[in-house]
């Protein structure tokens, strides 16, 4: 596996930066997650769009240009040369002497990690998952897409320790995304998911899928949508870079329809896979 530091590639075994970098200190950073389908990273500009709005948000400067950062992914996906890789993009405010505000000058580090992206068990894609529901504890600006992760890192770890795949949060009993997914729910026909804002993260998929089932032509609504809603839907799942779209069969032990994948998620997991193939 290859790591580059700062613009320098290696292994990544052999990537370090230093203890006083701030992301390390303070979370203080931003991140992205690039896949790669047959081989070429998809949605680049999308997410590379993100990193800069996230970088934005924080004061925090780009570091490489978008073509810099095109052409470092690039270079690692070449060096790498893996069947299928997960990119992961992060920028942090820097090594400075431990001190809360921007340190002067300020000098970024930006670290890019290729690593084997291991599909999801096709199984698990066919037959649905599980997920339990949560108090969503996080911060005001879960837009941006920090390295503060220790709410969706605890979030998980009660998933996992339920046994099942995901952690749907709620925030005054509405739902507003899983722990490294967003979450649509379909009742009546039509499929409901959070709206843009400082709830949730701009999901580059959630986008994507919202754009098809229009194309479908089924109906989208961007809304609140309640605990008891989400229970009584008549299908649940979820988006993401990696979960793509991956439908929740029960959540908290409560079937969602009859506990199999729904039609529209189905659907929507077909014509993912023609995006993307
Ligand atoms: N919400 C959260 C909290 C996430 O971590 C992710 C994964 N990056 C998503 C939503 C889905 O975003 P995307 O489709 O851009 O991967």
């Amino acid at each position: 596996d290859i790591a580059c530091v700062n613009g320098r590639f290696g292994p990544l075994a052999d990537a370090v930066v230093s203890v006083e970098d701030r992301g390390f200190q303070f979370g203080d950073g931003v991140y992205e997650v690039i896949r790669t389908y047959r081989g070429r990273p998809f949605a680049v500009d999308e997410h590379l769009a993100r990193l800069e709005r996230s970088a934005q948000a924080l004061q925090l400067s780009l570091g490489p240009s978008k073509a810099q950062w095109g052409t470092l992914i690039e270079e690692g996906l070449r060096l790498s040369d893996l069947p299928e890789t997960k990119i992961y993009l992060q920028i942090t405010r820097g090594q400075a002497p431990r001190d809360h505000p921007f340190p002067v000058p300020l000098l970024p580090t930006t670290v890019l990690t290729f690593r084997e992206l291991h599909p999801l068990d096709v199984l698990v894609r066919q037959t649905g998952v599980q997920a339990i529901l949560l108090e969503d504890i996080r911060w005001g600006r879960c837009d941006i897409k920090s390295v503060n992760l220790l709410p969706n890192v605890l979030a998980r770890q009660r998933a996992k320790e339920a046994g099942v795949f995901e952690a749907i949060l709620l925030r005054d009993g509405v739902v507003t995304e899983g722990s490294v997914s967003n979450v649509m729910v379909v009742r009546n026909g039509t499929i409901q998911t959070a709206p843009e804002g400082p709830r949730i993260l701009s999901g580059v998929t959630r986008a994507k899928v919202l754009e098809l089932a229009k194309k479908e032509g089924i109906p989208v609504a961007e809304t609140m949508v309640r605990r008891e809603d989400l229970l009584g839907a008549s299908e649940v799942f979820l988006t993401g870079t990696t979960v793509e779209v991956l439908p929740v069969v029960r959540v908290d032990g409560q079937a969602i329809g009859s506990a199999v994948p729904g039609p529209i998620a189905q659907l929507l997991s077909r014509r993912w896979e023609a995006l993307v193939g």
